[in-house]
């Protein structure tokens, strides 16, 4: 199932938004990860455990967007606002499993468990309260003993630090610091949340920028996502110095020539209808 993670072309991040616009975050990263594993079923994804899960997001992060990112928190003492640079490759490697167990003793009872996956945690979201959701979960992920009455309580305690040990990566803790008041607290960082807020930003851009080169050069949707990036970014700006230009000549007929195979055909047409006119 493990492929090498391939990054998103300009269309598929349209399309991952268009799908994960409506979804829940469970679904959202599942969307994301069909986009960057076509080979693997969405069944297949969906029974990753949440760790191995979050390093597949955490690589696609740094395929789509590079490794390197900007974290904003506001400090639970003082309510600042504390920015924090992050590295994606640091977090997916901080996490690596330290145990590989499948059993855990509690109370002289041999415990047998598998680890949560996206699935097991649509299940306790489905429950209508949080103890009713980890019961859920440990009835799911126990694989012995059969009946966890007894040991319920224990068996919640043993297991969150078992699972925790063995699939790290579930749950991502970045200590940050206050540059106003000077406290320290702990941020439990979502990369599901994280990357889909980055992904939205770059769709509502390139939707954006779909809609001022459509208008300036009549470009269709698919011919403007085949530009590479840099060179509509090039078009953008010079379509942005042409509308401040105060004598917008010079910069006008460049934006022309950028734009030759649709504006010569235009203007033809319309210097053979001035001569027309002209008759
Ligand atoms: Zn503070």
């Amino acid at each position: 199932m493990e492929q090498p993670t391939r990054s998103l072309s300009s269309e598929k991040i349209l399309d991952v938004w268009e799908a994960g616009r409506q979804q829940h975050e469970l679904d959202r990263s599942l969307t994301l990860l069909s986009a960057a594993y076509p080979g693997v079923s969405r069944d297949e994804l969906a029974d990753l455990t949440i760790g191995e899960r979050d390093a597949r997001l955490l690589r696609l992060r740094e395929a789509v967007l590079g490794a390197g990112a900007a974290g904003i928190s506001e400090c639970p003492h003082c309510g600042g606002r504390v920015e924090f640079p992050l590295d994606t490759r640091t977090l997916e490697h901080a996490g690596e499993p330290s145990s590989t167990a499948s059993e855990i003793e509690v109370n002289g009872t041999c415990v047998r468990f598998r680890l949560p996956t996206s699935r097991d945690m649509a299940e306790v979201l489905a429950a209508p309260e949080q103890s009713r959701g980890i019961r859920r979960l440990i009835e799911r992920c126990v694989i012995e003993p059969h009946v966890v009455d007894k040991l319920f309580d224990e068996i919640v305690e043993a297991l969150s630090q078992a699972i925790l040990k063995a699939d790290p990566r579930a749950e991502i803790i970045i200590l940050l610091g206050c540059p106003n008041c000077g406290r320290h607290w702990e941020l439990l960082f979502d990369i599901a949340h994280f990357f889909w807020n980055e992904i939205a930003a770059q769709a509502q851009r390139l939707v954006c920028e779909i809609d001022v080169l459509a208008r300036a050069y009549g470009w269709t949707e698919r011919e403007i996502l085949s530009l590479p990036a840099q060179r509509r970014r090039t078009d953008l700006e010079m379509l942005a110095a042409l509308a401040i230009s105060s004598q917008g000549w010079s910069i006008a007929l460049a934006a022309r020539c950028r734009a030759s195979n649709r504006w010569l055909p235009r203007a033809l047409r319309q210097h053979r209808s001035s001569r027309a006119r002209l008759k």
